[in-house]
């Protein structure tokens, strides 16, 4: 089973990808999460699209989807994945489609959340993320507890750079631009489940799992 997740910066899909992946036991690869690792590790890769990850523009799709192609060749992506923040331009959904034919796979199913751009700014400026495990939480919505994979207290929490707000405007408007285009390629091929994304996390929890589950069974 393979899933895609889109949504805007902020719209929660980090969040909700870590309940389908435990739901589906299929494997979430976040692409922000693999260039954060590239930077933190100053490989050549994460040198290469820092400039462009904190202005808030989409690194250059020959570099990300390089980097997809070799993850998804790794065996823990072998039995099924949860795209996270890929594909967002039309070139990356292509490229897509053509490395899952080399596996001998398909997208089953593509889920989209769904949020206003209001709240999306809201959303992101106040945003805390644990440095250990990327679990995202918000300063008023969703404080920080406990964390669930990590026996931590709090101390790897941050603020992303790019959570800036003129940058998060700046992400905004390419995902209108660059990514709408997208949902409306997935729409047109009856794979995609919209889930509206403004609710609680747990109501948008319920809400996305029912929407995994439909498209497992159709998968
Ligand atoms: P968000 O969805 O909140 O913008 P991500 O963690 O998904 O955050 O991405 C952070 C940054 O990484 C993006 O602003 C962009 O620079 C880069 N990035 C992530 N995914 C892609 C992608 N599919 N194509 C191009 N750039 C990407």
């Amino acid at each position: 089973m393979d899933l895609v997740l889109l949504g805007a910066p902020g719209s929660g899909k980090g969040t909700q990808a870590a309940y389908v992946e435990a739901e589906l036991g299929i494997r979430h690869i976040a692409s922000g999460d693999l260039f954060r690792e590239n930077l933190r590790n100053q490989t050549p890769l994460g040198l290469r699209a820092e400039e462009f990850m904190r202005k808030g523009a989409l690194v250059p799709d020959e570099i990300t989807i390089a980097m997809l192609r070799e993850r998804l060749q790794r065996p823990d992506a072998s039995t099924g994945v949860l795209l996270d923040g890929f594909p967002r331009t039309m070139e990356q959904a292509i490229a897509l489609s053509a490395m899952m034919e080399t596996l001998n796979r398909e997208i089953n199913g593509v889920l989209y959340v769904d949020v206003p751009d209001e709240a999306l700014i809201d959303r992101l400026s106040g945003r805390l993320i644990c440095r250990e495990c990327q679990t995202p939480f918000h300063r008023s919505t969703n404080p920080f507890r406990t964390c669930p994979r990590q026996a931590c207290a709090g101390e790897h929490l941050y603020q992303r750079v790019d959570d800036a707000p003129e940058t998060v405007r700046a992400r905004l408007t390419t995902f209108h631009r660059q990514s709408e285009p997208v949902i409306d390629y997935y729409r047109l091929l009856e794979l995609l489940a919209t889930v509206p994304g403004c609710g609680s996390v747990d109501e948008v929890r319920q809400a996305t799992l029912e929407a995994a589950r439909s498209l497992a069974k159709r998968g």
